[in-house]
């Protein structure tokens, strides 16, 4: 089998490395054929684009895009939509194969995608990342839909752009189409629970864990790498928890505070000052520090690749989750296992937001909405299931939690694969 089918030339190391370095052990583990594991390794479909943009100042930028959608055996492709400097063709491609493994783990009706702009949304008006974002989903309009491949929000983009996507997309169709994105405003159908989903989700599986350690909540501590979309509402109801949420980061630096900080405060600071940073309730930290505390709990929830060779060695943490999508490189998670940490692998510990998601792909394609409790008690007990369905797995066939969560949905995507057969 060609090892490296669907990456680039590049000898670079970097999150699809590690994606296709999961796939293979997996597919070893499940003796698939090699055939399959080549289909498995290569996206069906990807799509680059030039996206320019006129900008406020009447000059022209050009950006470029993506949208790589990696497998659709069991249903419509899926996944989010990130603005990066960092987004390139292979991140996105790493991004949709973890995506299609997500889906077929938490068992929802889709495959994997994802899409980028390399763009630093920070740096641009309100003006100009809604043309970026309309003229983005214009050039990518022929591939996307409610039954071909439906984005959502991911790292720098938000419900305003998942509204900005789904009124270029239905201005083309000649009528609204609630159901091309997800994580929508909840005025233009987008599901309650849903801006909190993954966290929800990061959270359940980190108390599942600590259980399953021995670990009480309310002795416990934990540290949060990103205060975002995930690690904001997960440090949030950690700490709602009895969780001592002792140092949490963002792009800007760290904060430490032994005897926890203080969320509900912090989170106002933020929406103040934009940074966790300067915060009265806590000490600064160097954010390099926070991976290796003395804590019982580690939640990497912002980017790819920041548990590392170098670093794994000294995290202190007996359990990770990771929030984010590929925080723990191949080699560093070796590291991790032999030091007897349980690391909680992203295609079950950050399931919630694309579990939401289908909620409301379903609430929006029926024009019906669900209460919040309905929405929360169904992810709580999606998740609950994966849980135990890895844990099992992981026990009946000695693997890492991460090898038993990759080939439990390998499997599933392949079953679903052999059963609608190879067209022609
Ligand atoms: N971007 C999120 C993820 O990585 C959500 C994807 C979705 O809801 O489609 O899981």
């Amino acid at each position: 089998m060609n090892a490296s089918a669907g990456a680039s030339a590049s000898a670079v190391h970097g999150p699809l490395q590690d994606a296709q370095a999961q796939l293979a052990e997996a597919v070893e583990h499940l003796k698939c054929p090699p055939g399959l594991h080549e289909m498995l390794a290569m996206p069906r479909r990807e799509l680059m684009v030039a996206v320019p943009l006129r900008r406020d100042d009447g000059s022209t930028a050009v950006y470029s895009g993506y949208r790589v959608q990696h497998n659709f055996s069991r249903g419509p492709a899926k996944g989010g939509l990130r603005f990066s400097t960092a987004v390139d063709l292979d991140e996105v491609r790493a991004l949709a194969m973890w995506m299609t493994w997500k889906c077929a783990l938490v068992d929802v009706p889709y495959g994997g995608a994802k899409g980028g702009v390399a763009i630093e949304p920070r740096d641009h008006s309100i003006g100009e990342l809604e043309r970026v974002t309309r003229r983005y989903t214009s050039e990518i309009l022929p591939i996307i839909g409610p039954g071909t491949d439906v984005p959502a929000p991911d790292i720098g983009t938000d419900e305003q752009t998942m509204a900005w996507i789904m009124d270029t997309f239905s201005v083309a169709k000649g009528h609204t189409v609630p159901g091309v994105v997800t994580g929508k405003p909840i005025a233009l159908g987008g599901s309650l629970g849903r801006a909190s989903a993954t966290s929800r989700g990061v959270a359940h599986v980190a108390l599942m864990a600590m259980a399953s350690r021995g670990l009480e909540p309310t002795t416990a501590s934990a540290a949060v790498q990103g205060f975002g979309k995930v690690g904001r509402g997960a440090a949030r109801l950690l700490a709602e928890s009895g969780v001592t949420v002792r140092a949490i980061s963002d792009v800007d630096g760290a904060i430490f505070a032994p005897d926890g900080i203080d969320i509900t405060r912090l989170g106002a600071h933020v929406d103040r000052e934009g940074t966790v940073v300067g915060f009265d309730g806590a000490q600064p930290l160097d954010p390099a520090d926070l991976l290796t505390l003395d804590i019982d709990v580690l939640v990497p929830a912002a980017i790819e690749g920041v548990i590392t060779e170098a670093n794994a060695p000294h995290v202190r943490a007996s359990i990770v989750v990771e929030g984010a999508n590929g925080p723990t490189t191949q080699a560093a998670d070796a590291i991790l296992t032999d030091r007897g940490v349980l690391v909680v692998p992203d295609i079950l510990a950050n399931a919630g937001g694309v579990i939401v998601s289908y909620f409301e792909w379903v609430q929006s394609n029926q024009a019906y909405q669900w209460r919040e409790s309905e929405v929360n008690e169904r992810l709580e007990e999606k998740m609950t299931a994966a849980w135990h369905d890895v844990v099992d797995y992981a026990g009946a066939h000695g693997l890492t939690y991460r090898q038993a969560a990759t080939s439990l949905a390998v499997r599933r995507v392949l079953e679903a694969h052999d059963l609608r057969g190879l067209y022609p």
